[in-house]
């Protein structure tokens, strides 16, 4: 945006009671780090940035800084962060402030190895390159709580209710909260296709339309500062941790994704239950199933992440596809003639808060193109769940289990030389230095503690 449209959004922004815009970009463990600066200063803001330190990329998701990494090993370093007025809004929750994605450029204009915004952006104009539109967008999960729950590692906080899963009683319980949400979101330029009482203790999910993908991503974060502003207006607490408590279903963060090619949808199908898509979109979902280990360790990060993973949760624990099959971690959303070619989709499931939304997409985008590219075949889909399989059922088909372990996660990843070559190599050293700075951080913690000190970093 020019300089000139900053100074008219500043004097209109101004006039119209804003003091600040908080411009924010989500660090290697999901979490959102940002920077408010006064509404004057945004034509200079729009334009140089404001400085923040290089360290932000090796900050562990206790905001430990590890120095292991030798690419950022000093605390000497700038860089800047420069709001994309594209993705500007006021903030109907917060009426003083507004809100900005931000990305991280070297003091000198130049991109900056470690940006996750702009991975996305370069696997984004990789798949235009080659006349390829993607579009994505997420269902968030989350769990309420009273706004006074404890913050300590330790003390266990309540559900906001107990009430029967998908009930509108459930949700009666937070109607106040619920209705200023949705206002919000529709006033700050979210738009949702349907918000439901989950099957967790007072969990909400809430889905997001779908958008290009930087939009998508852009607009997972914004979503978050929507819901902990309503929840703090209405004294609740949101919780969007992978795990709310060791036992109970997780939160899982599904980015649904489809490639088009001159306004088609490649993932397009009729809606009979043996449908396909067509064989660039089943390249699309070969490749992320290809993938799938590797994309993990970026969609599915943290302690926690690993934890969710488990068999009969609805959160994928094995590596394979099915139809409208809710234990996939790849589900494949057929369209029909009722829905529209626009419906098709697949759903990743193994993904949550904990990561980084532009470094999942851009990585989920990566594989995608490659097994698009490669005519991966993704075999049959399989509509049961292999976790009630012997060992031998499932190996005879080929259904492995997804990485359970730190160590399996990072051996899945940089083994995977097309998911490392997205991240490239300084911003993969950074990522594996802050998960391996985690991984000390559990090793000796009870998955209850692990939990606690994860649930609300995010
Ligand atoms: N809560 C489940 C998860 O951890 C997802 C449930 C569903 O929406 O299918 O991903
Ligand atoms: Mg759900």
């Amino acid at each position: 945006m020019e300089m000139v449209d900053a100074a008219a959004l500043a004097l209109d922004l101004a006039a119209g009671g804003v003091a600040g815009v908080t411009i924010t970009w989500a660090d290697n463990n999901g979490i959102p780090r940002s920077r408010t600066v006064p509404v004057a200063s945004l034509p200079q803001v729009a334009q140089r940035g404001v400085g923040v330190s290089t360290l932000f990329a090796v900050f562990d998701t206790h905001d430990n800084i590890t120095y292991a990494y030798e690419g950022l090993s000093t605390p000497a370093g700038d860089v800047r962060l420069v709001p994309d007025l594209r993705g500007f809004t006021r903030l109907s929750g917060q009426p003083a402030l507004a809100w900005a994605p931000g990305r991280l450029v070297s003091v000198d204009g130049s991109p900056w190895a470690y940006d996750p915004r702009s991975v996305l952006e370069a696997q984004v104009q990789a798949a235009a390159a080659e006349g390829l539109q993607i579009k994505a967008g997420y269902e968030m999960e989350f769990v309420l709580t009273a706004g006074d729950a404890d913050v300590g590692d330790i003390a266990q906080p309540q559900p906001a209710y107990r009430a029967p899963a998908y009930s509108p009683h459930a949700l009666l319980a937070v109607d106040e909260f619920i209705g200023d949400l949705l206002t919000d979101l529709a006033a700050n330029g979210v738009p949702v296709n349907q918000l439901h009482a989950e099957y967790g203790p007072a969990q909400v999910e809430l889905s997001i339309v779908a958008s290009d993908p930087i939009t998508a991503a852009d607009r997972q974060l914004l979503t978050r500062q929507t819901i902990h502003a309503a929840a703090r207006t209405h004294g609740l607490r949101a919780c969007f941790a992978p795990l709310f408590t060791a036992a109970d279903v997780g939160n899982g963060w599904h980015v649904h994704t489809s490639v088009w090619r001159d306004g088609r949808n490649l993932l397009a199908s009729s809606g009979a239950p043996t449908d396909r898509p067509s064989p660039e979109g089943a390249g699309w979902l070969g490749g992320l199933l290809r993938d799938l280990r590797a994309l993990a360790a970026i969609t599915a990060p943290s302690v926690p992440s690993l934890a969710r993973l488990r068999p009969g949760y609805f959160s994928s624990a094995y590596q394979f596809w099915g139809v409208e099959n809710r234990e996939a971690p790849l589900r494949y959303v057929v369209g029909s003639e009722l829905l529209g070619a626009d419906h098709a989709n697949v759903e990743l499931k193994v993904s949550d808060a904990s990561a980084n939304p532009y470094l999942a997409m851009g990585a989920l985008i990566a594989a995608g193109l490659a097994g698009l590219h490669d005519g991966v075949d993704p075999g049959e889909p399989i509509q049961a769940d292999p976790g009630g399989w012997s060992e031998r059922d499932r190996a005879a088909r080929g259904v492995v289990r997804l990485p359970t372990t730190p160590a399996e996660q990072e051996e899945a990843l940089t083994a995977n030389k097309r998911l490392t070559a997205v991240l490239g190599d300084q911003l993969l050293g950074a990522f594996l230095a802050v998960r391996r700075s985690d991984a000390a951080w559990a090793a000796d913690r009870s998955l209850d503690d692990i939990v606690a000190a994860h649930r609300w970093r995010y």
